[in-house]
């Protein structure tokens, strides 16, 4: 019969617990389903970031929805990160939302993201290298959509920072298509936070149903001064600006407005709309006014 000491047990538990550990690391590295292939810096707090499938098919979305990512909260935090909030067991998979702002018909999420220096999920999603592997979840979901709005209609397309992700996402796959006119109102700080405003520009010049109005509340910082608008997106509203580009004046019987990013902006916007008989758009009470709020 073969005896064992009791060290050579305790020896034999350690090892087992060490194996268990590593077995249930290397499951949850199963989880982390996609790959990053491809990271844009926009600004040093603003990236654009590709991810793939590793080896299944992506949801099927409408332009304008938003979906999970997640990583472990043992992934390493952003040089840049400040002191987190909350104390997170390791294993803790941290899911966030994000709007897509990719085609729908690409085999790959784009998102746009600010980076949140004392978040969660953001620092850990600022630390990741091209290859390094990521959660995304597998249905996105909204309601932030254009496709059931009458293509005659007119759309602008309000947005604040980031918030410009799901009318990417809608330019990109069919929106130009429609017969209305199209216009993308964007506010940031300063001119380099306005993320895609190179392809939105060119959208610009190359579909004449399509105006992009870009808009700095920071103008001071800009090294080489800001030829553009300065003003708060609810002035602009307020402006001929609109009605110049489109040859009449917006109202709620020819025009859908979407707002999407800072509560501060998406609640002034809606103050003034409401004022000039636009309606929140709801699922049961469908409306002009389709909000947002990251
Ligand atoms: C539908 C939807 C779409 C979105 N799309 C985008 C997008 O396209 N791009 C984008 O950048 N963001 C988007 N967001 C926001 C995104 O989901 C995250 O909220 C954001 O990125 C911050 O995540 P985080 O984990 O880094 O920060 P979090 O950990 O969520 O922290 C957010 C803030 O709360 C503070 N905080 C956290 N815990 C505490 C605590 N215990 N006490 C006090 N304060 C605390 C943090 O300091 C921080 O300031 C979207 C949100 C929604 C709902």
């Amino acid at each position: 019969m073969v005896q064992f000491r009791y060290s050579e047990i305790q020896s034999i538990n350690i090892k087992c617990i060490f194996l268990e550990i590593i077995h249930k690391l290397l499951k949850k590295m199963d989880e982390l389903n996609c790959f990053v292939t491809q990271i844009m810096s926009v600004s040093p707090i603003m990236k654009i970031i590709r991810i793939k499938p590793d080896g299944w098919t992506l949801p099927e979305y409408k332009p304008g929805q938003f979906i999970a990512i997640g990583l472990y909260a043992s992934a390493a935090r952003c040089a840049e990160a400040t002191q987190e909030h909350t104390q997170l067991e390791p294993e803790k998979l941290i899911k966030r939302a994000y709007s897509i702002a990719s085609s729908s018909s690409h085999d790959f999420i784009e998102l746009y993201i600010t980076l949140v220096h004392s978040g969660s999920l953001t620092p850990r999603v600022f630390n990741l290298k091209i290859g390094d592997k990521i959660w995304l979840g597998k249905k996105a979901t909204g309601m932030f959509t254009i496709d059931e709005i009458d293509p005659d209609q007119n759309v602008i397309l309000i947005a604040t920072g980031t918030g410009v992700a799901p009318y990417m996402s809608m330019l990109r796959s069919n929106a130009l298509a429609r017969k209305g006119k199209i216009m993308v109102i964007h506010g940031a700080a300063n001119s380099w936070d306005l993320g895609y405003s190179s392809e939105l520009t060119l959208l610009d010049s190359m579909f004449p149903n399509f105006s992009y109005h870009p808009t700095i509340t920071e103008p001071g910082r800009e090294p080489v001064g800001w030829n553009g608008d300065i003003r708060f997106i609810e002035e602009i509203w307020k402006d001929t600006i609109i009605e110049e580009k489109f040859g009449f004046r917006p109202t709620a019987e020819n025009t859908h407005v979407f707002l999407c990013g800072n509560p501060l902006m998406t609640n002034g916007m809606t103050d003034l709309l409401v004022k000039e008989n636009f309606k929140l758009h709801k699922k049961k009470e469908p409306g002009q006014i389709h909000v947002e709020e990251f």
